[in-house]
């Protein structure tokens, strides 16, 4: 419940971090003349292709790829083990349930774009909610961007595919049905903590489903639980990142990460 206190303080917190970003931009904008020919150009990035339903795209010549159909070995169990997941003959990883749970990349990383392909197995029965097509990715191994099959299937919103876990709803339902291949395009940047440990930035992320803008730079509020709210805990700058075993038959493919300069 919001506190009385809350009224005056919430809205001077909110012009303060907006202040300081702004500032941030302003000191980069006012360090350059405009058209400066000294200004260091974009780099140079050959883009990979897209996938379509049949056939998977590739990754951009900079990306860290974590999946590509060939192996496994950029991802791990929690306690270390090599992946047991399947991977398909067709390419494709298949989340194999209660096949040492959750998988994560053996590489941490701080802000990223992230790239991934999800699709939720034909032979899913038509359960409801939260039991059809359940997995999710969790940026830092901590804040969930859910994976669930919500085509024609409702959940609580703030559960509902590319929602923030338990805290922001997505913009969009942009669902395509079981059996068809979904792409999530994310941007994350990560949370800072100062010496003592509190959160004096906190972590954002966008998201596109098959195109569709979810999360437009939205504000995660701490790591992601069911049913609970929580508070930022500090951790390292580079993290890895967790593909969810929720005990549903997904697949995934195409998976790849461009690590991102800070802002
Ligand atoms: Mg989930």
């Amino acid at each position: 419940m919001f506190k009385r206190w809350s009224i005056a303080v919430v809205p001077v917190v909110v012009l303060v971090v907006a202040a300081a970003v702004w500032a941030d931009a302003r000191e980069r904008y006012m360090q350059w003349d405009v058209h400066d020919p000294d200004r260091p150009k974009p780099v140079v990035v050959v883009p990979g292709t897209a996938s379509t339903q049949d056939q998977v795209g590739t990754a951009p010549s900079d990306a860290v790829v974590i999946f590509d159909g060939t192996s496994t070995d950029a991802l791990r169990h929690a306690d270390g083990s090599d992946c047991q997941w399947k991977i398909l003959e067709d390419g494709t990883l298949e989340v194999t349930p209660g096949q040492g749970g959750d998988v994560f990349t053996r590489q941490g990383f701080g802000d990223i774009q992230l790239h991934l392909e999800w699709m939720v197995s034909e032979e899913m029965p038509d359960r409801e909610g939260q039991a059809r097509g359940n997995s999710g990715v969790f940026l830092m191994n901590r804040y969930e961007v859910q994976i669930l099959d919500v085509y024609e299937n409702e959940s609580y919103a703030d559960g509902m595919a590319g929602a923030v876990y338990g805290q922001t709803p997505a913009l969009a339902n942009a669902c395509r049905p079981r059996g068809q291949w979904q792409v999530y395009d994310i941007v994350f940047r990560r949370p800072h903590f100062d010496d003592a440990g509190n959160c004096v930035k906190p972590a954002t992320v966008t998201v596109f489903h098959n195109g569709v803008l979810l999360q437009d730079h939205t504000e995660i509020l701490g790591p992601t639980r069911h049913r609970a709210r929580t508070a930022y805990e500090q951790h390292g700058d580079a993290e890895p990142f967790r593909l969810q075993d929720h005990g549903d038959k997904m697949r995934f493919r195409n998976i790849w990460v461009r690590e991102l300069a800070p802002l």
